[in-house]
């Protein structure tokens, strides 16, 4: 394949050309969820982003080559707080949360990665790190924690470049006395009673848990190996979390790099605000699936390049849902093309979805002037980025009965009406004509029967 895909690197602050390690087992991993509640539409993003550049990778070296690994954070502070609030167990919890989860991104078109590993089966790999790095003088055990010690590698803070002076101020945040420096991080902590809780390594007697930054290096290492291709996340993750994986794992395997590349995606704003409960502009995925199809949320995050910011808007989502009937009129059951290679030199300049939006509004246009292969290409390159999962007639239909109207019932209680009406119960009539009202639902009344729509 003669694609060249260049990827912008964190850590080099580059786009540089990539190169796996292996082309026939293309490696990637990406930091998940935290499962004790629904995810939000800005959490959607890094699914979104990292699952087109997984159909891209797939695409390029086929799909038995390329290995996703996205992780499932079962166990943290949020979590048992969550669980103690509801009275449930944090089993129970972390499991239908995940189930949510799921459904959520699978309605956004996102494939499941390859393993998704949850955090809680990989507490003896965890184990195996601390004991490594407190073995080869990298973390020490200090009041039943373990903690890693920052000053003992050499060139920490390589992928975030802060200022030290500032690196020292976010670790203050949670000072601890027992810290031999202020940066250092937690490996591993005591349980409360009450909280999840396993042996503990390092000749620790009281029982613990892991800290967040280990789990990633844990489950990387075990479904990837001490070094793979891509890494990616949201761009708050850079520090500490990603920093501190990196100091983890190339100081357990005494390797120069963790991963190749490093890619972080931009962060989501709503109507030009942060997205906070509190301005009541908060949004999780499942409450906007109420309203949009999930392909239209998907389309509308891929129209800003993964690195930029994006506004996330109604007017945006009106666009978006707009654009795609239209490509599904013009070509939802379009078969037979081959991804266009515009398309594809778009998304190989650093995944430019807007760039490769571009080019399908143009083989649009050309289907329309009768261009049949244009037509096939406009289908194949959507289905590449994860739209089309539906027949034009289904997406045609979504949007005559709106997308929560259910037109089963419609039905049933237009055909009660015409019964009232011929019973000449027109009280009753009326009144199912105001029920139907009330749901957004428009009776057309002619001589050849009753129809209807949504009124928008
Ligand atoms: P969290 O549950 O906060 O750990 O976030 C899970 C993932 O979503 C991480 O990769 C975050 O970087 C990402 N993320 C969280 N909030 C946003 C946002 N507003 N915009 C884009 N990405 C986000
Ligand atoms: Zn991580």
């Amino acid at each position: 394949m003669a694609l060249e895909l260049k990827l912008y690197d964190t850590l080099t602050r580059e786009k540089r050309v990539f190169v796996p390690l292996d082309r026939n087992n293309v490696r990637m991993y990406v930091c998940g969820p935290t499962v004790y509640d629904f995810a939000h539409i800005g959490n959607a993003r890094p699914v979104i982003v990292f699952d087109v550049l997984f159909r891209l990778l797939r695409h390029i070296y086929g799909e038995a080559h390329v290995k996703y690994v996205r992780n499932i954070t079962d166990v943290d502070d949020k979590i048992n707080a969550r669980a103690a609030e509801r009275g449930v167990s944090i089993r129970d919890l972390t499991e239908q949360t995940y189930q949510n989860f799921k459904d959520d991104v699978g309605a956004l078109g996102c494939l499941p990665p390859t393993v998704e590993p949850r955090a809680t089966e990989h507490i003896e790999q965890m184990k195996v790190l601390i004991d490594r790095l407190v073995a080869s003088g990298h973390a020490y055990v200090a009041e039943d924690n373990v903690l890693f010690n920052v000053p003992s590698m050499v060139d920490y803070g390589r992928l975030s470049k802060r200022p030290m002076d500032e690196m020292i101020a976010g670790a203050r945040v949670e000072v601890a006395p027992y810290k031999k420096d202020a940066q250092d991080f937690v490996l591993w902590k005591p349980s409360k009673p009450g909280e999840p809780s396993w042996a503990s390594p390092a000749g620790i007697k009281t029982p613990g848990r892991p800290g967040w930054h280990i789990e990633c290096s844990a489950m990387a290492w075990k479904h990837l190996g001490e070094t793979f291709d891509i890494h990616g996340g949201g761009i708050d993750l850079v520090f500490p979390h990603h920093e501190n994986e990196i100091a983890q794992s190339r100081c357990s395997f005494n390797t120069d790099v963790m991963a190749n590349y490093w890619l972080h995606n931009g962060f989501l704003q709503v109507e030009g605000e942060k997205m906070s409960k509190s301005l009541g502009n908060f949004f999780t995925i499942h409450d906007l699936l109420a309203d949009w199809p999930g392909e239209v949320l998907r389309f509308n995050m891929l129209r800003t390049q993964y690195r930029q910011p994006i506004d996330w808007t109604v007017k945006g989502l009106e666009e978006s849902w707009k654009t795609l009937d239209d490509w599904y009129w013009i070509a939802g059951d379009a078969t037979g093309g081959a991804v266009s290679g515009q398309v594809m030199d778009a998304l190989g300049d650093d995944l430019n979805t807007p760039q490769a939006i571009t080019v399908l509004h143009g083989l649009r246009n050309r289907a329309q002037g009768g261009d049949d292969k244009a037509r096939a290409d406009l289908a194949a390159s959507l289905r590449l980025l994860g739209f089309l999962n539906e027949t034009a007639a289904q997406w045609a239909a979504r949007r005559q009965t709106g997308a929560d109207v259910d037109a089963a019932k419609v039905q049933g209680l237009i055909d009660a009406r015409t019964a009232a009406r011929k019973a000449k119960d027109f009280k009753e009539s009326d009144r199912i004509r105001d029920e139907l009202a009330a749901m957004g639902v428009v009776l057309k009344d002619s001589k050849d029967g009753t129809t209807w729509e949504i009124a928008r």
